[in-house]
């Protein structure tokens, strides 16, 4: 009775210290003010409950790793803003995402009022081994966590380290990326545009697919430039792992056949 009491009161803390919580959570990220507005709203909705440490920092976003006190883990992306803002009025002028966005066809004046559609969640949905968007506010993207106890997975560059290059596992990994590939172009009419050791993770024996921010619709003018690009590069990293891959020619032409 004792622990449940504790428990009851550690709960009723926590909920009057939302913003202690908030600012605890963010003090050693060096964040600007109108980040940490949205951090803590996030936080309150408990889409996590804790920030640890930065997981990569780039040119375009930072990557944190998050928990809730459910144990789950998050990883949460924070968009350097003025990048995002310049991708979102070219995908608005290209009118892509408005189509899909909550668009039901039986009753077109019905909205889904739910998550719109976005290149992470229809990737999700199609059952390609990827994070799953859990929440979006402006630039700050909360999503699975691809790892485990705050080790995030090996990005394919560095996965293949410590294997044999005749490994079997990297022949499989690149014929299941080829498979995800057509998936992606057939059922989800998406490119991913930015294909390659960087932005897959190599997780419990598969290849995920990570970083669709600047994927396009595959009637986008430039969708198959996009394309045979993400061909090449797969093909030229699965070559230095002595893979006998298609030919570019050969894997473009099955993807979009
Ligand atoms: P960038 O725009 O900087 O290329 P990415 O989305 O590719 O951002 O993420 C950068 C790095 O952060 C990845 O290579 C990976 O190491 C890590 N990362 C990104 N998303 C996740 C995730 N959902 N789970 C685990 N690690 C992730
Ligand atoms: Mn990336």
């Amino acid at each position: 009775a004792r622990g449940f009491e504790l428990s009851e009161q550690k709960i009723a803390e926590e909920r009057t210290h939302d913003k202690d919580r908030a600012d605890r959570a963010t003090t050693e990220l060096v964040l600007d003010h109108r980040t940490r507005l949205i951090l803590a709203k996030l936080l309150k909705k408990g889409y996590f409950d804790e920030i640890y440490g930065c997981i990569s920092t780039g040119k375009e976003a930072n990557v944190y790793h998050g928990r809730t006190h459910a144990g789950e883990e998050r990883a949460i992306k924070i968009y350097k803003t003025s990048i995002l803002v310049f991708k979102d009025r070219d995908r608005y002028m290209s009118g892509d995402f408005r189509l899909r966005k909550g668009y039901c066809k039986s009753n077109p004046r019905k909205m889904a009022r739910s998550s719109p559609m976005t290149p992470a969640s229809i990737i999700h949905s199609a059952g390609i081994p990827s994070p799953a968007p859990i929440a979006v506010r402006q630039h700050v993207l909360v999503m699975d966590f691809i790892g485990k106890d705050g080790w995030a997975a090996h990005k394919l560059k560095d996965a293949f380290q410590k294997m044999s290059t005749d490994d079997v596992h990297i022949r499989q990994c690149y014929f299941e990326l080829v498979r995800y590939m057509h998936i992606m172009y057939h059922q989800c009419h998406l490119v991913h545009g930015d294909l390659s050791e960087y932005n897959i993770l190599f997780f419990e024996g598969h290849p995920w697919i990570i970083d669709v921010s600047q994927s396009v619709e595959h009637d986008h003018p430039h969708s198959l430039n996009f394309l045979r690009m993400d061909c090449e590069h797969l093909n030229s990293f699965f070559k230095t792992n002595r893979v006998r891959v298609l030919t570019t020619r050969e894997l473009f032409d099955f993807v979009v056949d």
